[in-house]
């Protein structure tokens, strides 16, 4: 199976020739045509086995981007990974007009805020994303896809709260995926919360 299989858009498989995946991965193989369904997903895998380009690839093709028009959000739990994975939604979404904001503590405001005006996906760890909520600089009237990224560890750092306060904004029709490496009771009752009638797949 190539990534020409997938009807992927012309944009999305020249993004792909471009990092060089010339070959999906298991997880990015069983994540692509489940997500691009539309339906809600649990998928638990480790990093380093492509889950990025696993939500990414499919998430990016069912968003209609426009500058400022914020569809998508990812939440991860430090600032590294949220970084990390913005870099690799902005190279995926480079020939889709894709730009991201990250969103993290410890930085200015201001320069946040700007990359807020231009973005149409945001990667954020949860305390500054309530923060800048509770400021009312974000609207997610236009989300469609929540993903959260190493959900085990954004509740091991005890983010609970912050997420449920983020949920509170945004629309209750959105397509919902959550990533973890182990699937602990905790983040069970959190897909509880947060998907509808998920798919469960393991790698
Ligand atoms: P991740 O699990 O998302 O952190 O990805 C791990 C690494 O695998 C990253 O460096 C990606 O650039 C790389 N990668 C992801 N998908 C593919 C693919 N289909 N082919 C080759 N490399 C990939």
């Amino acid at each position: 199976k190539g990534f020409g299989d997938y009807f992927l858009s012309s944009e999305m498989l020249q993004a792909l020739e471009k990092v060089g995946y010339q070959t999906p991965t298991p997880v990015q193989h069983a994540a692509i045509p489940l997500v691009m369904a539309g339906i809600d997903l649990i998928v638990q895998s480790q990093t380093g086995t492509g889950k990025t380009a696993a939500f990414g690839v499919p998430s990016i093709e069912l968003l209609d981007p426009r500058p400022g028009i914020i569809e998508m959000l990812v939440l991860a739990p430090t600032r590294e990974l949220a970084r990390q994975v913005a870099a690799e939604i902005e190279r995926l979404g480079e020939f889709k007009g894709i730009n991201v904001a990250t969103i993290y503590g410890g930085t200015s405001y201001e320069k946040q805020y700007e990359e807020i005006e231009k973005a149409s996906i945001i990667c954020a760890t949860p305390g500054r994303l309530v923060d800048i909520l509770k400021r009312g600089k974000i609207s997610f009237d236009n989300l469609r896809v929540l993903c959260l990224d190493e959900a085990d560890e954004m509740l091991s750092m005890g983010f609970a709260e912050d997420l449920n306060t983020i949920i509170g904004y945004l629309p209750e029709e959105r397509q919902s995926l959550l990533f973890s490496a182990t699937i602990t009771p905790e983040v069970k009752a959190l897909a509880n919360n947060m998907l509808y009638y998920p798919e469960f797949i393991t790698f």
